[in-house]
């Protein structure tokens, strides 16, 4: 989930996903610097009013006063909860258990946040983890400090590499989302989570099929003549303070 990265070659900033604050914060500051960059858009988020889904689960198990003693959810092939002796730090580990889970689970990653939602009580989401609106992000895409890549419909990490069960199977939505950007002129894309184990050589061969020129991961390294254009590194950047941030990139000299 990479919010922000900066690579050498092109001193380029790249931000993912399609949070408004891209919007409200970013962009301004960009404008105002002169400075261009990438934002890869989850277009399926776009307008639906829905806290991003690992937000959203984060805020319903982490942010949640109000947790049942026990949550059930086996039958998703994630492990059931028990909280009897959980606080919230105990929460954390489970979060980050299921987090990992749904990448793989995205066919029914739905259900389970439904069904979640069901079962414990929901505060509203909060308004600094959710994603543009349509006007939004007509409005930013006008900037000239943007331009607009893809990042999957609902940020799918569907091609995993294969595991001891076998190839993950073949994800024709995902193929026909990222057909759909190319033919809109979208010619950059970013997978999602981006990390070695979250794309392999079909997700490559996608991407090129379906006319994408670049693809970006998430894995750390400066970008040169040499790397793979389908693959090329980012400096994942967190919520660093300004001072944090510059710690960070000093070993890239940039
Ligand atoms: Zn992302």
């Amino acid at each position: 989930m990479p919010r922000a990265s900066v690579s050498r070659a092109k001193r380029l900033i790249t931000f993912d996903d399609g949070y408004a604050d891209n919007h409200a914060h970013a962009r301004p500051i960009m404008e105002r610097l002169g400075v261009h960059g990438i934002f890869y858009i989850s277009a399926g988020y776009i307008g639906s009013g829905r806290e991003f889904w690992w937000d959203e689960l984060e805020r319903l198990l982490l942010l949640n006063n109000a947790l049942p003693r026990t949550l059930l959810l086996e039958h998703h092939g994630v492990p059931g909860l028990n909280l009897d002796d959980a606080d919230a730090g105990a929460m954390r580990p489970h979060c980050d258990a299921l987090l990992l889970a749904l990448r793989a689970l995205h066919a029914k990653r739905e259900e389970l946040l439904s069904e979640l939602r069901g079962l414990v009580h929901s505060t509203n989401a909060r308004a600094t983890a959710l994603p543009m609106s349509e006007s939004e992000l007509k409005a930013f895409a006008a900037s000239p400090a943007v331009t607009i890549g893809a990042h999957t419909l609902l940020h799918c990490c569907s091609l995993r590499r294969p595991t001891s069960r076998g190839a993950a199977p073949r994800d024709h939505r995902v193929e026909e989302t990222a057909q759909r950007d190319a033919r809109h002129g979208v010619e950059r894309f970013a997978y999602p989570f981006g990390t070695l184990d979250d794309f392999n050589e079909e997700s490559i061969r996608v991407c090129k099929e379906a006319g994408f020129r670049h693809a970006a991961a998430n894995r750390p390294g400066l970008v040169h003549k040499a790397s793979p254009s389908f693959a090329f590194p980012r400096v994942l950047v967190r919520d660093w303070t300004a001072e944090e941030m510059a710690d960070h990139l000093r070993p890239y000299q940039l």
